[in-house]
């Protein structure tokens, strides 16, 4: 991404540190050397995050309505992993995060080497190099916490979303 292309932070997010031009989200683990895994989530921060209903990005708390970012596997079990979002932050997410927007077409072929408290997802062996699936943001008054093969996510199954929206639908080949 260039400097022109990169997204303008918004206020909101002006506590958060700044790489290369894009904000670091509050999940992302920092390594002792003191640079950020972008791409990676903080397993701890992801569950604390889920559990006091705070959002994924700016860390702070969700308190009216939330902006879930599912796959499009994701959708017949109306939950993610992923933490929820104000709506500012999942507007920045969509422009600035390259898998989410759109802009990468697979997922990276070899997994990062992280420390045991680090993680790419719950699924993440299952997803590397695997094409790019399209993204959906999920907009929820509410969620309920739940367990998912293991994992603690975010569910709309039974409070139901106030709407689903497409992010891209377009296949890999076709962008
Ligand atoms: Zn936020």
């Amino acid at each position: 991404m260039t400097e022109s292309e990169q997204p303008p932070i918004p206020l909101a997010l002006a506590h958060l540190p700044v790489v290369g031009g894009l904000v670091v989200p509050w999940i992302t683990p920092r390594t002792p050397d003191s640079r950020y895994l972008l791409g990676t989530v903080d397993v701890d921060r992801m569950n604390a995050c889920l559990q006091r209903r705070r959002c994924g990005v700016c860390g702070r708390d969700l308190v009216d309505r939330t902006v879930l970012l599912l796959r499009l596997s994701d959708l017949p079990r109306a939950c993610t992993n992923e933490p929820g979002l104000h709506p500012v932050c999942a507007a920045y997410t969509i422009k600035a995060c390259p898998m989410v927007g759109g802009r990468m077409t697979q997922y990276r072929r070899s997994p990062r080497l992280l420390g045991p408290e680090h993680s790419t997802g719950p699924d993440a062996q299952q997803r590397l190099g695997a094409p790019r699936e399209p993204w959906f943001s999920v907009w929820v008054g509410s969620y309920d916490l739940i367990e998912a093969d293991g994992n603690l996510a975010a569910s709309y199954a039974k409070l139901g979303a106030l709407r689903v929206r497409p992010i891209n639908w377009l296949l890999p080949g076709l962008m």
